[in-house]
């Protein structure tokens, strides 16, 4: 098997669609064996990933490509689990939204799910991802051009996934941060996100 032939399965594919994580989890499955064959000696096993070799070897371009859609689709696992309770969530919403007191409880309650790091992870339903495949580091900074990359573009399976945690974070930040219906916690949030610059 030849690290190119394996890239260029994703790349080649990801041009015309974005892959689907079930793609994504048999690609990798595939790989596992030529992933433990290589990734205690291959050309940059010594320095940390994403290296900038001017001509980046394939098996180099290989590893990165395999540990960060390893870590993507953990990711993506533990938010699968994050959806479900989303869903239960917006229903149980939708029931009490006319009464303050329950909104307020409710708010309460998924204010560490609101508060967390997914919804600038998931911003977007398809995850872009650009790996510099050799070449003078330099001309990427200058010219951004698309044969320097290979870029792989990853959907969730299922589209309504991303609509789930769309609609949660848009209820979340409108009642959170626009209509501040929980005044003391805003403001404990502001002074937190405060002292951590300062
Ligand atoms: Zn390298």
């Amino acid at each position: 098997m030849s690290y190119l032939n394996q890239i260029s399965e994703l790349t080649e594919k990801s041009n015309n669609k974005s892959l689907t994580i079930t793609y994504v989890k048999n690609w990798l499955n595939k790989n596992w064996g030529l992933y433990l064959n290589t990734v205690d000696n291959y050309r940059c096993s010594q320095f940390i990933l994403p290296c900038m070799c001017c001509t980046r070897g394939n098996d180099c371009l290989f590893i990165d490509i395999y540990k960060t859609l390893s870590k993507h689709l953990e990711k993506n696992n533990d938010i699968e689990g994050k959806i479900q309770l989303l869903k239960i969530e917006l229903a149980e919403y939708n029931s009490i939204a006319n009464d303050l007191e329950k909104t307020k409880k409710w708010l309460k309650r998924n204010l560490e799910k609101g508060l967390d790091t997914d919804s600038e992870y998931y911003a977007t339903p398809i995850k872009s991802f650009s790996f510099l495949n050799g070449r003078d580091p330099y001309v990427k900074f200058l010219n951004e051009n698309d044969s320097n990359y290979a870029r792989i573009k990853i959907n969730f399976d299922n589209e309504n996934d991303f609509e789930i945690l769309y609609e949660f974070y848009n209820l979340f930040n409108m009642l959170f941060f626009e209509k501040k219906i929980l005044p003391n916690e805003y403001e404990k949030f502001k002074s937190d996100i405060n002292k951590y610059f300062e």
